[in-house]
């Protein structure tokens, strides 16, 4: 059994090639290989290791985070729920996510297929590149995966399997618990955000009761709720594509819980790219038909996921939870499908409150995305995260009153459009 070290460009070729199926499919010998490390993220080493017939991508985690160093540390397990994440999704949405060759629990590694030519959606989103199935994958991915992790798909003991099996995360949520549902809503050493143009709306929401009340309902349901297996971080960056392939990564914050916490991510997510789009366009509208690609996105995510659901849920006959058995035709049939429609009426608020949740710890808190950091000039920044944070606190406290996610995209414009 080998012991925990953090391998790098000299250590990696060896161990690769004492492990048989990884040496076979790189083929060669591992002097013939190179080694690349790539990782962006904040929290884990990334490499590329190419042979001259084809390249693996090893991931190892590292006992603390990255971003900030060995004075916070973090489990090594995470690496263990990332590799039984990847299975889980991969039996139910095997061409969605990368291909799993190897994993070592003791090195918290695991080798996988090499995304090429695909890249970070969230970079596809900032350059403006329109993928035109991206709506349909992300649908079915979150459709397969959420559905068929849930009690809706499997029988009671499974589902209780399922949510010991990952209860041990703790750590991973307790990040979320504190960076998304916490400290954006109070003086935290880590939180920064565009200064001083948004001092005062940061104020503001530390100060805002409605608000945080609304939030802490939501980080209670975070906690409590044991849905299904989500991936736990759907963000922009967790997902990489081409305009014919969409891949999900990096669920290491997968554990038991709230459906509407996933969907909300990549919906939160497109919208945070929506209002950065003002601060990449070479000129003032020239980047209007992407914004309108983009909320189109936005509204095909919503439709196409529940659409797939509900066609999941029809076919399906194994859940525990609402046996089919009980609901005969005809009066049951009709009680059955209103009831579903129910189930998907709620669980589009706890989507669309997490959205807007998901937006405001990416503008206030610590962790923000590239999509508005790389707007360079502060003004400009602050507009357009100004006009994000308008919108997402809505989402927050008028969850209920949308009626559908068109509502949600004309809000998302006419905000946009004011000054
Ligand atoms: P972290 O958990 O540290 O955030 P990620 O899993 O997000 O790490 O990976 C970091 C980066 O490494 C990604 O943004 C991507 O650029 C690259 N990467 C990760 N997995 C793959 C893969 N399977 N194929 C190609 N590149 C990958
Ligand atoms: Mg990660």
């Amino acid at each position: 059994m080998s012991a925990y070290r953090a391998l790098n460009d000299g250590s990696l070729p060896e161990f690769l090639g004492s492990l048989p199926q990884v040496k076979e499919l790189l083929g060669g010998e591992p002097a013939g290989w190179t080694v690349e490390e790539v990782g962006d993220g904040n929290l884990n080493l990334v490499f590329i290791v190419r042979s001259p017939k084809t390249a693996v991508v090893v991931k190892q985690a590292l006992p603390y985070v990255r971003l900030v160093g060995d004075s916070w540390p973090l489990p090594l397990s995470r690496s263990y729920y990332e590799h039984m994440a990847l299975v889980e999704q991969g039996k139910h949405a095997p061409k969605l996510v990368p291909k799993v060759y190897h994993f070592d629990r003791n090195l918290a590694l695991i080798v996988m297929e090499y995304l090429s030519p695909h890249i970070i959606m969230r970079k596809g989103l900032i350059r403006g590149i329109e993928y035109p199935l991206f709506a349909s994958h992300i649908a079915e991915f979150m459709a397969q995966t959420l559905f068929n992790t849930s009690p809706l798909a499997t029988t009671a003991s499974d589902h209780k399997r399922r949510i010991w099996a990952f209860a041990d995360n703790i750590e991973l949520c307790k990040i979320t618990e504190d960076l998304v549902f916490t400290d954006p809503y109070r003086i935290a050493k880590l939180n920064h955000w565009t200064s001083p143009d948004l001092d005062e709306i940061a104020a503001q929401f530390r100060r805002d009761e409605p608000l945080k009340a609304a939030v802490q309902r939501r980080k209670l349901q975070f906690m409590t709720s044991a849905e299904a297996l989500i991936h736990g971080d759907l963000h922009t960056g967790s997902i990489m594509l081409t305009p014919t392939d969409t891949r999900v990564i990096d669920p290491e914050f997968a554990f038991v819980g709230p459906m509407g916490f996933d969907v909300g991510a990549v919906i939160g997510n497109l919208l945070l790219a929506f209002y950065a789009q003002d601060g990449h366009e070479a000129r003032v509208y020239a980047r209007s038909p992407y914004r309108h690609w983009i909320l189109m996105q936005v509204e095909q995510v919503w439709r196409l996921f529940s659409k797939r659901f509900i066609e999941l849920w029809d076919k399906s006959k194994s859940g525990d939870a609402y046996m089919p058995e009980l609901f005969q035709e005809p009066d049951g049939a009709l009680a059955f499908a209103a009831e579903k429609q129910r189930f998907m009426r709620n669980l589009f608020v706890d989507t669309i409150s997490f959205a807007g949740i998901k937006m405001i710890r990416r503008i206030l808190g610590l962790a923000h995305t590239e999509d508005l950091e790389s707007i360079e000039k502060p003004a400009m920044r602050a507009k357009c995260e100004t006009k994000a944070l308008t919108l997402a606190r809505r989402l927050v406290i008028d969850a209920e009153r949308l009626t559908g996610i068109s509502d949600v995209t004309s809000a998302a414009r006419a905000i946009h459009a004011s000054s």
